[in-house]
């Protein structure tokens, strides 16, 4: 059994909270309030494809809003006329701001509350922007985390070693006893043990991978 971490570092997306009901039908949404049909469940299936072919670019994904805007317009495709890019943008940026397309996966909050009875010091480290702060205030998760380091204020990005050398330093604390956990293979399992950080893999899906957990819940069991 591993040592007790001192400090856990949790990914969001995919490892806290999930779009609601999805990414396709919040930009099938947005398209429709400016006169544009679009299926929610086409638009979800070419969103991940867009995210894949984004992430592989020279560089990958910034987090910065023209690449969330390239982002929507490789999603849409030829549904949206150039001219409307802007406007539907816009309505997604902003959407994605509100709570209420969000869902918080049901195992957080009970983990978290059980964490911060034991002391463990609580933080955020996350690829996103600067929407994720007020977002996390609105679902009333923020106050649980001590820090909440976003990595488009930054401008290094999960799994750059800069960024987890960043949240080292802000944190105060040994690289080793700080524990990430995440849904992302690469970002958040990889990218932490890389800088000798620990990390577990959540995986939602349950394919019972090594060194993975399946609910939220299972860190406290994890963690000893
Ligand atoms: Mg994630």
């Amino acid at each position: 059994m591993p040592d007790v971490p001192q400090c856990i570092s949790f990914d969001v997306g995919g490892t806290l909270i999930e779009p609601w009901p999805s990414v396709g039908a919040v930009y099938a949404d947005a398209a429709r309030c400016l006169g544009i049909q679009a299926d929610g469940a086409e638009l979800n299936q070419r969103f991940a494809a867009s995210w894949i072919d984004a992430r592989k670019k020279p560089g990958g994904f910034d987090y910065s809003r023209s690449a969330w805007k390239e982002l929507v317009r490789s999603t849409f495709g030829e549904a949206l006329p150039p001219a409307l890019l802007e406007g539907v943008f816009e309505s997604i940026w902003h959407r994605f701001e509100r709570p209420d397309v969000w869902k918080v996966h049901s195992d957080v909050l009970p983990t978290l509350e059980l964490l911060r009875t034991r002391c463990i010091r609580l933080t955020v480290l996350s690829n996103w922007d600067e929407r994720l702060r007020p977002l996390l205030y609105r679902l009333g998760l923020a106050d649980f985390f001590e820090d909440i380091v976003v990595s488009g204020e930054v401008g290094r990005h999960k799994p750059d070693p800069a960024l987890f050398e960043y949240a080292v330093h802000r944190w105060a604390v040994d690289a080793s006893s700080i524990l990430h956990v995440g849904d992302s293979e690469r970002e958040d399992l990889q990218g932490p043990i890389a800088v000798g950080w620990r990390s577990v893999l959540i995986d939602r899906t349950g394919s019972k991978r090594t060194n993975s957990i399946v609910q939220l819940d299972d860190l406290i069991r994890w963690i000893g």
